[in-house]
């Protein structure tokens, strides 16, 4: 089977490998669709702090079954998305139902070969009917998945005010279930292409470029109050520090982009507000559920952020495109 590996930084390569065989418990798939992602970036550009070369990236999936046990659930033809962060069962995190933050996370593309190949096979409990969306559809459930964590964690409520700093695919997913959950939705970004996207495809209040007067444009779309709730997906460390200005007094601040790196702020700023800070790391089977609830019922703008496509064979040419700026790349899916 054809299969697209990372062989080091700035390096991928197509080679035919051998068909994984079903170990037990676990569903054999034929991949179907691949969605690229900021990780998968990272790993090219070498940003990845947890990733060891080679690598067969990708984590983003919709798949077909090929073989599963009788009471998996799944049968031979099923169309089916993965949840591709392997957790154990019975840490600390897991006895919580926090499957997301596992203490033995393995994450699909990251710490074990994912998804830019032809066949997977992959525990059962982390492959899940695609019930009602397209093999398409069910590639983009998990960035999504992210941003819908992220609004859950920051329990956002209809009437407040969102600010989501970072108008990247994660980004926009904030925006996308803040919005569904009745969150007036500001975006603050320095990319022009991007704010336009956000007030045009995912109907955002408004659009902020990052520029010297932000600050004066986020007061005054806010009466001087500033955010109920702010979320930053900039992968920035300057980003990520400057946010904490931008949440209201009695208002949450919520990290979803990690960056290898310090995050400080001013206490006494931090205090008088009674800020409270969250991270938010990968998503839960509810959040994925929440997902497909919202695709199923058409409130996802999909097809608009489904920019690029291309096949698995035309990876290692096209992938470092991808990073050009001008290509205004939001969601690119690979066909496998
Ligand atoms: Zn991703
Ligand atoms: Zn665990």
């Amino acid at each position: 089977m054809l299969s697209v590996i990372c062989e080091s930084p700035g390096v991928l390569r197509a080679e035919e490998r051998d068909l994984p065989a079903r170990g037990d418990g676990e569903v054999l798939m034929r991949v179907s669709r691949v969605g690229i992602c900021g990780t998968d970036l990272h790993i090219f550009t070498g940003n990845q702090p947890y990733l060891q070369y080679p690598r067969v990236m990708g984590h983003e999936l919709s798949a077909v079954v090929v073989e599963a046990d009788p009471d998996s659930g799944l049968v031979a033809g099923d169309g089916v998305y993965v949840m591709p962060y392997l957790s154990c069962g019975h840490c600390v995190a897991c006895r919580q139902g926090k499957t997301n933050c596992c203490v033995n996370i393995q994450v699909l593309g990251v710490h074990r070969d994912g998804a830019l190949t032809e066949y997977l096979s992959v525990p059962a409990q982390f492959v899940h009917k695609a019930q009602g969306v397209s093999l398409d559809q069910a590639a983009m459930l998990e960035f999504l998945a992210i941003g819908a964590h992220a609004v859950r964690r920051a329990d956002v409520s209809r009437g407040q005010r969102v600010l989501v700093v970072g108008a990247g695919p994660i980004g926009m997913a904030a925006m996308i279930f803040a919005r569904l959950r009745g969150a007036t939705v500001v975006c603050l970004d320095t990319r022009a292409d991007r704010l336009e996207f956000c007030k045009s495809q995912l109907g955002v209040d408004a659009a902020v470029a990052v520029g010297p007067d932000d600050v004066a444009q986020l007061a005054s779309l806010t009466d001087g109050e500033f955010f109920d709730a702010v979320f930053d997906a900039t992968g920035n460390i300057d980003a990520m520090n400057r946010g904490f200005a931008f949440v209201a007094h009695g208002g949450k601040y919520t990290l979803i982009s990690i960056v290898p790196g310090q995050v400080t702020f001013s206490d006494p700023e931090f205090h008088k507000r009674e800020t409270t800070l969250l991270a938010s790391r990968n998503a839960t089977a509810a959040d994925f559920e929440t997902v497909l609830e919202a695709m199923r019922a058409g409130r996802i703008p999909d097809q608009a952020l489904n920019t690029h496509r291309m096949r698995l064979d035309e990876v290692p040419d096209a992938f470092p495109r991808l990073l050009e700026p001008g290509q205004t790349v939001v969601k690119a899916l690979v066909e496998c």
